[in-house]
């Protein structure tokens, strides 16, 4: 990026800005690479890095012993996997799976082992602007 696309400045530098994602009612922070305007301080975050900076913190939510609705719906959604698709190889359907992601009813353990497995494979082919 040459311009700022807000204001058209020259003066664009790389920096480390605050990624947040509101999981629940638990607010996740992380870092992710970003180019930023030293003019008017706008930033521009590439795809990459914030597919990876989310996976980033769904790693952290797999590795708890436990996991909840939205936490589960989370993960399936930054592993790309769908509600249908997922209630599927659950093998159950989606009113089910939506009451599970909604927290009216528990994660059972084997979804749990099966969204950790999806966010593991997807950070082995994650890919960062970060050299
Ligand atoms: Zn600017």
């Amino acid at each position: 990026m040459k311009k700022c696309v807000q204001c058209g400045s020259p003066k664009m530098n790389g920096s480390m800005e605050k990624y947040r994602v509101l999981i629940g009612r638990d607010k996740h922070v992380t870092r992710v690479p970003a180019v930023r305007c030293d003019d008017c301080g706008e930033s521009y975050l590439n795809g990459e890095d914030v597919q990876a900076a989310e996976l980033e913190i769904a790693a952290k939510l797999v590795s708890k012993p436990n996991m909840s609705g939205p936490e589960h719906r989370y993960c399936r959604h930054v592993t790309g996997w769908q509600l249908d698709q997922t209630a599927r190889a659950y093998g159950t359907d989606r009113e089910n799976l939506r009451a599970i992601e909604t927290d009216e009813r528990r994660v059972p353990k084997r979804y749990r082992v099966h969204v950790a497995k999806l966010v593991k494979q997807a950070l082995r082919k994650v890919k960062t602007t970060l050299p």
